[in-house]
């Protein structure tokens, strides 16, 4: 047994200033004060963590890891000329062995920064599920399904052939979802295609939804909204994670109501493509669990889930001029819990007994920090990615004091910079 002691644990609805947290096996065996913890044992790892704070891993609820290598390719770009001019070209060179490097390159950032779970849309999916192997954590994956009609087909056969392959692989770390990329990407007969092999396979669904108004305004125009979409291609059968979802149409929280739906609010891409604000607390007043997601590294630049945390609570806040609004803990659940209940990973993201042990130790003692009245707070608005000093993925120490424990950054590191200058046909400043 692991015995994490002397740290405050924080889960959303409690806190334990110098609990206990144990692990056994993949599991959290107890958490919480020192009173009720079981008895150490001889063989027994104790780990003393005075002025840290433990909580549960991070889920990056929607992302493209491998495109870690396109990181500050072009910035400053509106959604769909970044897509079509820079992104897309750039794709068509990166081959399968390149979504490897790449993913790699992200779990290295993800996994120092605490993320123990990510839900990953990107092609060549098996080596990403390769590289989330190596790393320790879990993952949703999804073959991303954009195309022409030729292709349609073809790339449907490819995420079902992904599911059958990995679906609860690797010790149930990995989980299949079925990604029709977005409404503006696929057709709405297409949709239903997907919809029905989804049903086939009792799939969950992961879609880009109303990223930007825009988008929203085209399916006004053909009487149609986001929340329309789901209902009429039937996508909405299955269990759905939509990305985004900037722009509901007002019609859309009725509807969404009555779907198994979790969103994956993604507030640094949203803030830096100029999308504007996702109306949060409404969904949350709805009963819809919302986690956090960073979208891939060339549109957000980081993957660090402690800035996501920071731009979540203040877009919230500064948009509705209502300083109450998802505060701390809220903001801190999003990131973990309700991620987690997002991707239907149901016993993810609490501190709790019989919970994965998905843990991180957060130093609370640098100066920057001082003083500390509230953790949750401090944990929300103060840390950075850089205030991570264990993580552990299923009971396994993945990350400890500046060093990650199963890959090898430094080749990894190298690698990637090659590959990044090669995809991109440009000199990579150093
Ligand atoms: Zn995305």
């Amino acid at each position: 047994m692991i015995r994490l002691t002397g740290a405050t644990l924080l889960t959303p609805e409690q806190e334990f200033p110098q609990g206990i947290l144990c692990i056994e096996g993949e599991r959290i065996v107890y958490a919480g004060s020192v009173l009720g913890a079981p008895p150490a044992a001889p063989g027994d790892e104790t780990v003393d963590l005075p002025g840290r704070a433990i909580i549960p891993g991070f889920v990056n609820a929607h992302t493209h890891l491998a495109m870690q290598l396109l990181r500050g390719i072009a910035d400053d770009v509106p959604l769909q000329p970044w897509l079509t001019e820079h992104i897309w070209p750039v794709e068509d060179r990166i081959g399968e062995d390149d979504v490897l490097i790449g993913t790699r390159l992200a779990l290295l950032e993800a996994v120092a920064s605490g993320v123990t779970a990510v839900n990953d849309m990107y092609m060549a999916m098996d080596r990403v599920a390769e590289a989330i192997g190596e790393a320790g954590i879990r993952g949703v994956i999804t073959q991303g399904l954009v195309g022409h009609a030729d292709q349609e087909r073809r790339k449907l056969r490819t995420g079902i052939d992904l599911f059958e392959r990995w679906q609860g692989q690797l010790g149930g770390r990995i989980q299949v979802a079925l990604g029709p990329h977005a409404p503006y990407t696929c057709s709405p007969s297409y949709l239903k295609e997907v919809a029905q092999a989804a049903k086939a396979l009792d799939a969950r669904i992961h879609i880009h939804l109303a990223e930007t108004h825009q988008e929203t305004r085209d399916l006004a125009a053909e009487g149609r909204t986001p929340a329309h979409v789901l209902l009429d291609s039937r996508l909405s059968e299955q269990p759905v994670i939509a990305a985004h979802y900037v722009a509901p149409a007002e019609s859309d929280f009725a509807l969404l109501e009555g779907m198994r739906i979790g969103i994956a609010h993604c507030p640094i891409s949203n803030l830096k493509l100029g999308c504007g604000f996702a109306p949060v607390a409404r969904y949350r007043a709805h009963g819809i669990p919302v986690g956090l997601g960073s979208d891939g590294a060339a549109s957000a630049n980081v993957l660090d889930p402690f800035l996501s945390m920071k731009s979540a609570a203040w877009i919230a806040k500064g948009a509705s001029q209502d300083p109450t609004q998802l505060p701390a803990r809220t903001v801190l659940r999003m990131a973990t819990y309700e991620g987690a209940l997002a991707l239907g990973l149901g016993d993810v993201g609490l501190l709790a007994e019989g919970f994965k042990a998905d843990v991180v130790v957060v130093d609370l003692r640098s100066p920057a920090m001082q003083p500390v009245f509230d953790v949750a707070s401090a944990l929300v608005y103060t840390a950075t990615a850089r205030d991570v000093e264990r993580v552990y993925g299923s009971g396994r120490l993945l990350y400890a004091e500046g060093r990650h424990l199963l890959v090898d950054r430094e080749q990894i590191v190298r690698e990637a910079r090659h590959t990044a200058e090669r995809i991109a046909q440009r000199a990579i400043y150093s």
